[in-house]
């Protein structure tokens, strides 16, 4: 074998799996982005880091550079249903960063021994005997390694889990976000229901002069439904104007249990190509640092059945998504909603 572990993805889950490495491990790291700049592969993201992942961040014993952070931090997301007119402010302490100098950043941390080839494309797995081939393109050259393990790290369309589990076929929403020159008057983040767009939800974001807005809608129409939700919102004080920038990419929204994919075989995979994120909030970092660690701690110590031991370990964070997809069955059905934002608790209403 060329190297003992091949990492397919160096988002948040492949830097950090990569970082958390021990040394004595030969490992190779194929990833899209290229290593500085705003050219090559960008991540669509909200650019919002949770308090699950804030926590990894005490766990990890790193701090967030400041240079990562975007203008302005805001406390709360305004919660929208269009259906019944309803608008409440639920306290958040999100962290507003940037989420392609935020991965550019978890990339750098990588130790150096680890063979990081940036502005590469994975573009085959083949099974041989005691590991994987694995066949990618690097700057226009195709090019060919063994390895022993194979970790996929590369998100919602991870091409690991269609070559580990070609049958079967994980719900996606495609997420598209348009960025705008900033208005309005005070930046605020929201968080949009409305039934008819979509049954998932829709957001926006102010992030240093931009007005960023987003949501995931089901692939059939999702455009048409999109900027039919933005002549809604308009009715709603939201200003769009001219966008600067448009970005679309499939999310993964886990239904049940089984939609959650470990791997096997020596394959793993974690992050959200293991179909880890919070169909909820669709909030992802947490789960990528999470499962991360698992699979460190587990192929640190040379446990004898490794894949085994990952399906295990994860098993604390599956059921937490698996409450996350209860939470999203309750907040995207209309009369449960309603009755929560009626309800009126945690709301924060603004001084007139
Ligand atoms: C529009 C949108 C907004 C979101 N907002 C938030 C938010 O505010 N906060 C939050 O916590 N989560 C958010 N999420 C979810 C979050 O972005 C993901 O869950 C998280 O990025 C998952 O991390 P990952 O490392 O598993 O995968 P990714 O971040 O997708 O990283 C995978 C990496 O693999 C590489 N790659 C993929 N395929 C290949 C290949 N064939 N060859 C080589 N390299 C490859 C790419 O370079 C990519 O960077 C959002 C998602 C979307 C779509």
């Amino acid at each position: 074998m060329d190297y003992d572990i091949a990492i397919i993805g160096l988002g948040p889950a492949g830097a950090t799996l990569a970082r958390l490495l021990d040394s004595k491990f030969n490992i190779i790291a194929l990833d899209k982005k290229l290593t500085c700049g705003t050219d090559g592969f960008n991540k669509p993201c909200g650019g919002l880091l949770a308090t699950d992942a804030q926590r990894s961040f005490i766990r990890f014993n790193l701090n967030l550079p400041t240079d990562i952070l975007t203008n302005p931090q805001i406390f709360s997301v305004k919660t929208y249903d269009l259906q019944t007119h309803l608008v409440r402010n639920y306290q958040r302490t999100y962290i507003n960063f940037d989420r392609h100098k935020f991965d550019l950043w978890l990339k750098s941390l990588i130790p150096s021994q680890v063979d990081v080839r940036n502005n590469t494309l994975c573009k085959n797995i083949e099974r041989i005997i005691d590991g994987y081939q694995i066949t990618f393109e690097e700057n226009g050259q195709h090019k060919v390694v063994t390895a022993k393990y194979v970790v996929g790290a590369d998100g919602a369309n991870s091409m690991v889990r269609r070559m580990r589990y070609p049958n079967h076929t994980l719900r996606q929403y495609i997420a598209i976000q348009q960025w705008f020159e900033e208005k309005h008057p005070v930046p605020f983040y929201s968080c949009i229901f409305d039934n008819k767009s979509t049954n998932c939800y829709a957001w926006s974001i102010s992030k240093d002069n931009h007005f960023i807005f987003g949501g995931a809608f089901p692939k059939k129409e999702a455009n048409l439904k999109f900027e039919q939700l933005k002549q809604k919102l308009e009715q709603n004080g939201f200003i769009f104007g001219t966008p600067v920038k448009t970005e679309k990419c499939p999310v993964v929204y886990p239904q049940r249990w089984r939609d959650f994919h470990v791997g096997n075989e020596r394959i793993f995979l974690i992050g959200e190509a293991a179909g880890f994120i919070s169909a909820s909030s669709l909030e992802g970092i947490s789960y990528a640092f999470d499962s991360a660690e698992i699979l460190s701690n587990i192929l640190n110590r040379d446990i004898k059945n490794p894949n085994k031991a990952y399906y295990q370990r994860t098993i604390k964070l599956r059921l937490k998504l698996l409450g996350k997809i209860v939470k999203a069955k309750l907040i995207t059905t209309p009369i449960l909603r309603r009755l929560i934002m009626k309800s009126n608790i945690s709301h924060i209403a603004n001084v007139e």
